[in-house]
Formats: structure tokens, sequence, C-alpha cells
């Protein structure tokens, strides 16, 4: 196509946290909203799927990999400005494609208070808002007033409210859910000035909970599970006897360090090894404890059944 590469037959491995996975048909990295809109097109035209994928770190890619287009929204789309408001507070405007982890950090540069958890999740801003990720009390939806998106006819810009965030869930989940377009361009944010010296001890500190208790070392996709209401995932798995479990040597293990996270040791499991013991925990926790865990990791490309 004129401007913007499709790549063919791209290993996706490298693209997931989980690094594992097969290979995308397509693949190409967008720099606007209207190169979404053309690759759209031109996948419709060839009568293909599409998959968002932000920085593939809530993400299980099948070992077929996926038989359509991926569009990668990365480092491209990685804009970052801040205003100052007139009421001293100051609004930040970031690309879809921007690390949520250097929003947080920019943040704290600014002295910006509330979105210090952001700075130890590895998803996109685009990820996040989908996700609604969050983390110790914080979520996304807390500072974002704006969101753009392109919703296959157009870009649209919404305000926070009407996102629908909820807990992993956001408007655009639950289009994407029902098989319907909505492609996260970027966001704004308003954030309050706040202490520099108490915001970057914040950081640290959080910083310092998850290394000590998080497998920041292996390959994952963070917690594998939502947490069921009333309940903690890692809890209800380290109750059925599964914390540091392996069905086999596949390198697919319930971490050791925290039974929340199921990893890739040493990077050696496939899609179907990780799948084959996320079922055999659900299916364990149900029998423990009458909870149905459900996946919080999304799968991309055919698992069967
Ligand atoms: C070590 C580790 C720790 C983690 N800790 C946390 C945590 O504390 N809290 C938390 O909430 N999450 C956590 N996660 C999970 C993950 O980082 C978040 O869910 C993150 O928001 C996903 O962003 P992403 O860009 O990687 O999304 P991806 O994995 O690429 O995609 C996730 C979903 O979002 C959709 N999507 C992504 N970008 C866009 C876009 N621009 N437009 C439309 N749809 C899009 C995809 O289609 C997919 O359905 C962790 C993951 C790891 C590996």
């Amino acid at each position: 196509m004129a401007d913007i590469d499709i790549l063919e037959n791209v290993p996706l491995a490298g693209y997931s946290t989980f690094r594992c996975g097969g290979p995308a048909r397509y693949f190409a990295e967008p720099s606007t909203g209207d190169e979404v809109a053309v690759l759209f097109k031109w996948a419709e035209d060839k009568g293909i799927e599409v998959f968002v994928l932000g920085n593939g770190s809530n993400c299980l890619i099948s070992d077929e990999g996926f038989d359509g287009l991926i569009i990668r929204i990365g480092k491209k789309m990685g804009e970052l400005k801040s205003e100052e408001l007139e009421d001293g507070r100051v609004r930040i405007t970031c690309g879809a494609g921007l690390p949520f982890a250097r929003f947080g950090n920019y943040c704290t540069e600014l002295s910006l208070t509330g979105a210090e958890f952001a700075c130890g999740i590895p998803g996109s801003c685009g990820g996040a808002v989908f996700m609604n990720a969050g983390a110790y009390g914080g979520e996304t939806k807390d500072f974002i007033t704006k969101v753009s998106f392109w919703d296959g006819e157009g870009i649209r810009t919404i305000s926070g409210e009407e996102c629908a965030f909820g807990y992993r869930t956001s408007l655009f989940e639950k289009l994407s859910s029902e098989g319907k377009i909505a492609v996260i361009l970027g966001f704004e944010a308003v954030l309050s000035k706040g202490s520099k010296d108490e915001i970057t001890a914040l950081v640290d500190d959080l910083r310092a909970r998850r290394t000590n208790s998080q497998p920041l070392d292996v390959p994952s996709a963070g917690s594998t599970f939502k947490r069921p209401e009333g309940h903690f995932a890692a809890r209800l798995i380290e109750d059925a006897g599964l914390k540091g479990f392996a069905l086999d040597d596949s390198g697919a293990q319930v971490s050791p360090k925290h039974a929340g996270f199921i990893v890739n040791n040493g990077g050696t499991a496939r899609a179907s090894d990780v799948i084959r013991l996320i079922d055999y925990v659900v299916e364990k926790v149900f029998e423990n404890s009458g909870v149905r865990l459900e996946k919080e990791v999304r799968l991309v490309g055919n698992f069967g059944g």
C-alpha cells in the first residue's frame, strides 16, 4: 500500500510479553488514525480479520498465530505533551502507542499525582484505557478526561464518563467483545500537582512491592485471572495447592513467587501449554472453592473450542 508497510508472516512471540505464539499473516504499525482507517479498509477488501495489538502485555497469542491483519499501535503513535490549565492542574495528551509507564514517569517528572501506579504497568496507553489497567488502588479511569478512537467510520472523541470504565473493562472492551471496531488513538488526562518527593517515594515504594512480590524476570502477561468478587485469585490458587505447579516441563508454570501469574519459564512453553495450564487451574480452583476464575489475559487467534 502507498505509504504504510504491510508485512507478511511476522513472528508475534516478540510482540507478546508471554514470549510465545505463531506469526501474523499480515502486520502493520500505523502512525495516525487515518492510517488505521486505511488498514481496516484494506483488510475488509481482502475479507480478513483484524486484531489491534498494543504492547502485548495482556495477550496470549495462539501457536498458529493470527490468520489476518495485526494492527500494532506502537511507538509511531507515541505522542506526549502537557499544558498547564488556569486552575493549576495539568492536561497531558498521549498517543495510544506511548508506553503507559512512560506516561506515569512523565507525570512524576512534572510532580503530578494520581498516576504513580502506571509506572509499573508494561502496557501501552491504548491498552491501559481498553483494560482500565490499575494497581495498588489506582485505575486508569481516575484521570482520563477524553479518549479519541476510530469507530470504523470516523474518529470520535468522548469524555471519561462515556468510556464506561469498570474493573478491567471499558466501552472499548465491550464494543470489541461485540465484534465492533474501536481503535483507541489517544487520551487526555488531567492531574493535580503534588509534592515531588512524595510522588517519587510512592513510585519507588510501588516498584519495590512489585519486584518483591511478582516474577518480573520471567515472561508472563501479569495477572492471568481477574479478581473474583470477594476473593483474590492468587489466594484461591494457593489454597488449591497450585502455587509453583506445572503440568509438565514445557516451561508453563504457576509462578512460585505469585500464584496469580502463569509464567513461561525460559520462554520455552508454547501457547497451547500455557492455555492447558490455565484451564487446569480454573478446574482445580473450582473444585476446591466453588469459584470459577475468569481470564484477564486475552486470547489472540485460534485456540480451538
Ligand atoms: C509483569 C506484568 C505486570 C502487569 N501488571 C499489571 C497491573 O498491575 N495492572 C494491570 O491492570 N495490568 C497489569 N498487567 C497487564 C497489562 O500490562 C495491562 O492489561 C495493559 O493495560 C495491557 O496493555 P497492552 O498495550 O500491552 O495491551 P495488549 O496486551 O496489547 O492488548 C490487550 C487488549 O487491549 C486491546 N488494545 C490494546 N491497545 C488497543 C488500542 N489502541 N485500541 C483498541 N484496543 C486495544 C487489545 O486488542 C487486547 O484486547 C501486567 C502485565 C505484566 C506482563
